[in-house]
């Protein structure tokens, strides 16, 4: 994904669960320090364990100590906590307590080229986070082909993804991430997640998209 940040996620042959970038009162009141707080050590963990445990079963398979018949179950389950591994580590650093200013430079001109305008960007992205039918994200990505900027919803953490899109901006949308302050207001959430996004982090890994590529 060329997003340096994910380095964190993996030490020692092992996917590791990175550490919060920030204070978990940061985000308030967003995020309620309790939401992150659990979200983190205890969602996100498990999703680090379940990525382990995948990939435990896929190394007993290759060596013949687990049969294949387990192959299709283990492929699933890597996919789906791998996918939240990353998502979510990608999430943590795409927030901050106070945004920097609007994006600018080079991916303040793709996203202009790509949706119009800043503002129509936002539109989209908030429409397609309300609309992801029950647990999923929304994620503002490049597009393999195009090299354009799209926006997608993904149900679960892996569900209708392109392959070889680049996640650059992730809104999780399952409602451990704002059931506690914003109960079934999920459009509230998402406007407020809008205004705490990190747009110079999200540059940072616009740009390692374009110089790494495919
Ligand atoms: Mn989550």
């Amino acid at each position: 994904m060329n997003c340096i940040y994910l380095t964190h996620g993996y030490a020692d042959g092992h996917y590791v669960l990175p550490p919060l970038p920030y204070d978990i009162a940061e985000l308030e009141p967003l995020v309620s320090a309790e939401t992150l707080l659990l979200h983190h050590d205890k969602h996100h963990a498990a999703y680090v364990a379940g990525a382990n445990a995948a990939t435990d079963e896929l190394r007993r398979i290759n060596n013949g100590s687990l049969g294949p018949e387990h192959a299709a179950c283990a492929t699933q389950k890597l996919a789906f906590h791998l996918g939240g591994h990353i998502l979510h580590t990608l999430y943590w650093h795409n927030m901050i307590g106070v945004p920097p200013c609007l994006p600018q430079g080079a991916f303040g001109e793709a996203l202009v080229h790509s949706f119009g305008s800043f503002d129509s960007f936002c539109r989209l992205f908030a429409t397609v986070a309300e609309s992801v039918q029950g647990s999923g994200w929304a994620v503002l990505g490049v597009d393999p082909v195009s090299r354009r900027l799209m926006v997608c919803g993904i149900c679960r953490h892996q569900d209708v993804m392109v392959p070889g899109f680049t996640p650059l901006l992730a809104c999780d949308v399952w409602e451990h991430a704002y059931y506690l302050t914003w109960h079934n207001n999920r459009k509230g959430y998402i406007d407020a997640f809008m205004r705490h996004v990190n747009w110079q982090n999200v540059a940072e890994i616009f740009e390692r998209s374009c110089s790494h590529g495919y």
